[in-house]
């Protein structure tokens, strides 16, 4: 058992974070001096289907009818049957809600073993190990998963993006057997609306906290984002003060992103919201209290009222865009 297979859900694309997937399978299969495949579940366009077949060396497209619109059970049985047959010592995942849910349903049902949250992963004496962050960012853990396959959900921008390998991949069709019966049907589906792209892939991100006091401020902070290129994110207090949406939240029990740069405006940088952030690459924090612990994690810091701050910051980036 020495080949990797990363479960990829065409519905996404080959976005960046299934791009993080690949490369962090590639180098996994290297190490274990395997193969790289994928499985693309879902109806996916041929843009999709070409770009993963670029990078893996083999890929099995799973998209009959039942298959369409992510399922647990079905997209569950379906990657299982297709693991089974493969017998891969890895089966790697992204870092967004259905691979989560589906990554130790998945380890259960292979007689393997579940990792979250990946940030980084090796092979010590043919057993994976997965590198996560703890308590809140302050330690890593070294996790050594001992029943194979180790199926593991990565975070997005961990990993460097897969290269191409010149040729394309043997590409294969299955046809799986679904549940006859499944405990839970999809009977409505809602956009929220002004849903971006997905925070977790975020070069840059804005993100304000609860000493904005209100939501007026965060449409200040959008233009800095704007000028950026970058998206927006909040603490929790501020999401659940109804200022922004839930979806904008980052941390423990919000999302993990990892951009290059995140500018951290009046968030005091509580052990719950670094757990969402502290593996971005530059923080540059906006606060007004010298002693708050966001500036311990910062590489630039401004003690100072945002609201004297964000629009000379502004006025700034706009004479630097010019
Ligand atoms: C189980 C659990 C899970 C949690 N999950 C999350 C999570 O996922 N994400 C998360 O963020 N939190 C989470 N929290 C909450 C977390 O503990 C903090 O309460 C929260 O992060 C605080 O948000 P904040 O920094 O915006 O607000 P505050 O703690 O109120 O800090 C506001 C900051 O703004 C500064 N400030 C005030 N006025 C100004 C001004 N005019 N100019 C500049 N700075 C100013 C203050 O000095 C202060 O540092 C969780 C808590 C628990 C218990």
């Amino acid at each position: 058992m020495k080949d990797v297979i990363i479960g990829l859900f065409a519905s996404a694309g080959y976005d960046r974070a299934a791009q993080g997937v690949a490369g962090a399978g590639r180098k996994l299969a290297a190490e274990l001096g395997g193969k790289l495949h994928a499985v693309l579940l879902g109806v996916a366009d041929e843009a999709t289907k070409s770009a993963v077949a670029s990078v893996v060396d083999v890929l099995t497209i799973a998209d009959q009818a039942a298959l369409q619109e992510y399922q647990t059970e079905n997209y569950l049985s379906a990657l299982a049957e297709i693991c089974k047959a493969k017998q891969p010592a890895a089966v790697l995942l992204s870092n967004d809600t259905y691979s989560q849910e589906l990554a130790p349903r998945l380890a259960h049902r292979l007689g393997g073993s579940a990792g979250a949250d990946g940030l980084a992963l090796s092979v010590v004496d043919g057993k994976v190990r997965v590198t996560r962050s703890v308590y809140g960012g302050k330690a890593m853990a070294s996790i050594e998963l001992k029943k194979s396959p180790a199926v593991v959900w990565l975070r997005s921008r961990a990993f460097d993006t897969a290269p191409a390998r010149g040729t394309q991949a043997e590409i294969s069709q299955a046809t799986v057997e679904l549940p006859a019966q499944l405990s839970a049907t999809i009977t409505e589906r809602k956009v929220e609306a002004g849903d971006e792209a997905r925070l977790e892939d975020a070069k840059i991100i804005v993100s304000g906290g609860r000493g904005l006091g209100g939501s007026e401020p965060f449409i200040e902070l959008r233009k800095i984002a704007d000028i950026l290129g970058a998206q927006m994110g909040a603490s929790r207090a501020a999401c659940d003060s109804g200022w922004v949406p839930p979806s904008w939240q980052i941390g423990q029990t919000g999302k993990k992103v990892a951009p290059g740069l995140y500018i951290a405006v009046a968030i005091h940088g509580a052990s719950q919201h670094l757990a969402g952030m502290s593996d971005s690459k530059c923080v540059a924090a906006i606060n007004i209290d010298k002693d708050a612990p966001i500036f311990k994690h910062c590489r630039f810091g401004i003690v100072e009222d945002y609201r004297k701050v964000v629009p000379l910051l502004i006025e700034r980036l706009k004479e630097l865009k010019k």
